[in-house]
């Protein structure tokens, strides 16, 4: 499938045949990291509407990269 980097727009084909056939879409991109730059912001383009759905469920997240790095930034 494709998967695309949040942090640095990185595109790569990745291969699902390491993952369990039923492991969901959003585990899969949780797997994932970046070759590029090491983030683990990756997500894959198989059903991007549910992903994306997913992805502001659980994060918040809404194509804004400005709070996510704000919050790393507090943490570290
Ligand atoms: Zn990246």
């Amino acid at each position: 499938m494709a998967a695309h980097c949040h942090d640095c727009r990185h595109h790569a084909i990745v291969s699902t045949d390491r993952f369990p056939p039923d492991l969901p879409i959003p585990e899969i991109s949780l797997r994932l990291r970046c070759s590029a730059c090491g983030s683990k912001r990756v997500g894959v383009m198989m059903d991007m509407q549910a992903h994306y759905a997913w992805l502001t469920a659980e994060t918040g997240w809404k194509m804004e990269v400005r709070p996510f790095r704000t919050m790393v930034e507090a943490v570290a």
